[in-house]
Formats: C-alpha cells, sequence, structure tokens
C-alpha cells in the first residue's frame, strides 16, 4: 500500500489544530505552565498548515517565502512554548531563554537565506533538531517534582523525532539531489511524517497527564491544609510530625511539641461575634508562621488549638519561642485585631527514643490543662526524664 507524505502531513496538521481547539475547550480555566502548552500547540498546528499552503505557491515566490518562513516561526515557537511548559510542570527552572533564541535564529537564518534550499533545509531542521534535543534532556532530568511515567513516552518520541528532522538536514543541506521537497517520497520523509504524527498524539496525552498531575498535587496540597487558617490540618500535621520524629530519634536530635490553646475565645466569638473569632484564629495562625523556622511544623489541632512542633528545638529554644509568640501576641493583638489575645499552653520534650508522639502529645495536653488551670495566659512544660540527672 502506497503511503503518500502529503496526506501524513495533512493529517498531522489536522491534528495539531484540532488539538489546539481541543486543548483549551476541555482544560477550563489553566496555570501559567497549561496556557504556554496550548499556545505552542496552536503555533505548531498553524506552522504547519502555512507549510502546507506554502506548496501551493510558486517556488521560490515571495509568497511561498513568507509563508515557509511563518511557517518555521510557528513550528518553532510552538516548540519552545511546548518545552517552556513541561519545565514547568516537571519543576525545572524554565529555560526559556535558550528556545526561544533557538527559534528565533532559526527563522530569521530561514528567512535570510531561504533562496539556498540546501542552506535553509539544513539551518531548520538541525535548529530545530536542537530544540527536541533540549527538551528531551529536559524531561529525562530527574524532576523536582512527581511526574507520571508520561514523561518517557514523550523523551522517547522527541528523541526518534529528532533523529529523524536532523537525517532531513542533512539530506536537505548535503544530499540535496535526494531531497528535493519536503513532499518528496524519500524513506526519511516518510519516517519523518510518521514520527511527528506519532508525537503530536503522545504530545497531546503528555500535556493532558501533565494538566491532571498538577491538579492532583494541588488537591493534595489543599487537602493537607486548614480551611481557614492556612496551617497544616490536624491529620496532615500528624503525618508532618511522625516523620520529625522518626528524623529526630534516629539523628538524635531534641525535639518539642508546644500545645496551644487560646483562651476565653468563646467569650470573644460571644462579644465580638463570629467573625472577629475567625480574624482572631487567623491571626495567631500568621503569628506562628512567623515565629517558627525554617523545618518546624505548625497546625491547627482543633477549634483553637494550635500544635507546634519544633525541630532541634531544646528546652530553652522552645521557651524563646514562646516568649517570642506571647509579646508579639500581647503587642500586636490589640493593634491589629482590637482585644487582647492570650493563650495557655504545655510544652513537651521527646523524653526518650521510645518516647511517640502521641504520648508527648497527651503530656503537652495535660500540661496545657494545668496551665488553664494555674490562671491561664501561661506556658508550662511537661515533666522531662532527660533533663534530670541520671
Ligand atoms: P478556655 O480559656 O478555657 O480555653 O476557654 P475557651 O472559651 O477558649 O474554651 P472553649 O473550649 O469553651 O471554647 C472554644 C471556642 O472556640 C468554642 C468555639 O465556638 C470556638 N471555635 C472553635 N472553632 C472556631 C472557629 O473556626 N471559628 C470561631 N470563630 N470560633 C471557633
Ligand atoms: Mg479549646
Ligand atoms: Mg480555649
Amino acid at each position: 500500500m502506497p503511503i503518500d507524505i502529503a496526506s501524513l502531513h495533512i493529517g498531522l496538521t489536522i491534528s495539531m489544530l484540532t488539538m489546539a481547539v481541543a486543548l483549551p475547550a476541555v482544560m477550563g480555566k489553566v496555570n501559567d505552565a497549561a496556557r504556554r502548552a496550548q499556545l505552542g500547540v496552536i503555533l505548531q498546528g498553524v506552522g504547519w498548515g502555512l507549510l502546507l499552503l506554502s506548496g501551493l505557491f510558486p517556488p521560490g515566490s515571495w509568497s511561498d517565502r513568507l509563508s515557509s518562513t511563518l511557517s518555521m516561526a510557528g513550528i518553532s515557537g510552538g516548540l519552545a512554548l511546548n518545552a517552556t511548559a513541561f519545565d514547568l510542570w516537571c519543576g525545572h527552572t524554565v529555560r526559556a531563554r535558550v528556545q526561544v533564541l533557538l527559534a528565533v535564529l532559526m527563522t530569521t537564518g530561514y528567512g535570510m537565506g531561504f533562496a539556498s534550499y540546501p542552506f535553509r533545509v539544513g539551518w531548520a531542521n538541525f535548529l530545530l533538531g536542537l530544540q527536541m534535543a533540549l527538551m528531551a534532556a529536559a524531561l529525562a532530568r530527574r524532576p523536582p517534582l512527581p511526574v507520571g511515567r508520561w514523561r518517557w513516552l514523550l523523551v522517547v518520541s522527541l528523541v526518534l523525532q529528532m533523529i529523524v528532522t536532523v537525517w532531513r538536514g542533512v539530506l536537505g543541506a548535503f544530499y540535496t539531489e535526494l531531497y528535493p521537497t519536503f513532499l518528496a517520497p524519500h524513506p526519511v520523509n516518510l519516517a519523518f511524517a510518521l514520527v511527528a504524527n506519532a508525537t503530536a498524539v503522545l504530545s497531546l496525552v503528555g500535556i493532558l497527564l501533565a494538566h491532571r498531575d498538577e491538579a492532583a498535587r494541588a488537591l493534595e496540597r489543599l487537602a493537607a491544609l486548614d480551611g481557614l487558617t492556612g496551617v497544616f490540618n490536624r491529620r496532615a500535621w500528624l503525618v508532618q510530625a511522625e516523620t520529625e520524629l522518626a528524623v529526630s530519634v534516629r539523628y538524635d536530635h531534641p525535639l518539642a511539641v508546644l500545645m496551644i490553646d487560646l483562651d476565653h475565645f468563646k467569650q470573644i466569638n460571644d462579644t465580638r461575634g463570629h467573625e472577629a473569632g475567625d480574624r482572631a484564629l487567623c491571626f495567631v495562625a500568621e503569628a506562628l508562621r512567623t515565629a517558627v523556622r525554617a523545618g518546624d511544623v505548625v497546625g491547627r489541632y482543633g477549634g483553637e488549638e494550635f500544635c507546634v512542633l519544633m525541630n532541634h528545638a531544646d528546652h530553652d529554644a522552645a521557651k524563646a519561642f514562646d516568649r517570642r509568640l506571647r509579646s508579639h501576641l500581647a503587642e500586636a493583638g490589640p493593634r491589629e485585631l482590637g482585644h487582647d489575645l492570650t493563650y495557655s499552653a504545655g510544652i513537651a520534650m521527646r523524653a526518650s527514643r521510645d518516647d511517640t508522639l502521641d504520648a508527648m502529645l497527651r503530656r503537652a495536653d495535660a500540661t496545657l490543662y494545668v496551665a488553664k488551670a494555674q490562671g491561664r495566659a501561661r506556658t508550662l512544660d511537661a515533666h522531662m526524664p532527660l533533663m534530670l540527672p541520671a
């Protein structure tokens, strides 16, 4: 069965243009990465369309030159945009400058050297090949974000496409008689057209799966946070705290847990309204976030109770944190909320290698209860066996 290259190119153009219309329609509201990917597909679709159109004009005419050059701009610019979209999705720093530079270089060189067929075909295909190689290399690099296996599909298809693209460049530049037009029935052209069709499909799969991965990550992040204050919710705090506790046991670092309960909070709600109560909770959460060190974990344990896990914190560090927080609330509370806000707290240190989070929380909670009983607005320490002489 004869396969003609023109039909494959028409198929490719139709696929790209269909994707260009379908992606914005199915993806809904999107972020920067997805916008780049969508625009990249649109540009590539238009690029392939223009390349086909250029074949209708007299070879070498100004309309041939213009449509061909614009088509190169579309294909190369689209590829650059897609490359930066995948950089973003994988969590890499975006290498936009190199890709954009290659796209500009490719289009300008192609337009200026259009009169020489070997030059323009060699130039365009080598630079496109380079763009594909860079994109494949970025996708193959270990991504900082958890990314699905789809990236390997893209790597394989990009490498294949790069090989046939460069091969086309070599033929066009050095064996021009074998490659008189991009539609000539040469095996390389056939391979290129087939691989380009497969890559288009895999790009679509890649874009949609990257988008889905990202949505799943956003949902996971959202599920870990308390809706009102934005700090970890109880479940997520416990998970995080267990991990930190295990690390602290392994390396024998000190670790403290501070359990905080706001004083007379019901009164704030009753006298100033529930919204004032909510504002106070957000204010405390923000104060906690600012007061902790990197690596500490803040969570909302219950209604007006917060928990802080302090990494590498000995008893003095935990007390110092508590003093900082208390004086901040005393100073900024009346200014920002219009009323005083105090809390009672219990500190529990990790007491031994066998200590558990559950036991530490129970000690912190019992101590907090004592602080309340002693008149509130104070922080007490749980019994600390490790602090005692052996
Ligand atoms: P104490 O000093 O003994 O801790 O007194 P308290 O009033 O703080 O203690 P209590 O446990 O009786 O009251 C806690 C209040 O916190 C009751 C509840 O209405 C309020 N609360 C819990 N969650 C929220 C919330 O999300 N928003 C607001 N505004 N109030 C909340
Ligand atoms: Mg309470
Ligand atoms: Mg309370």
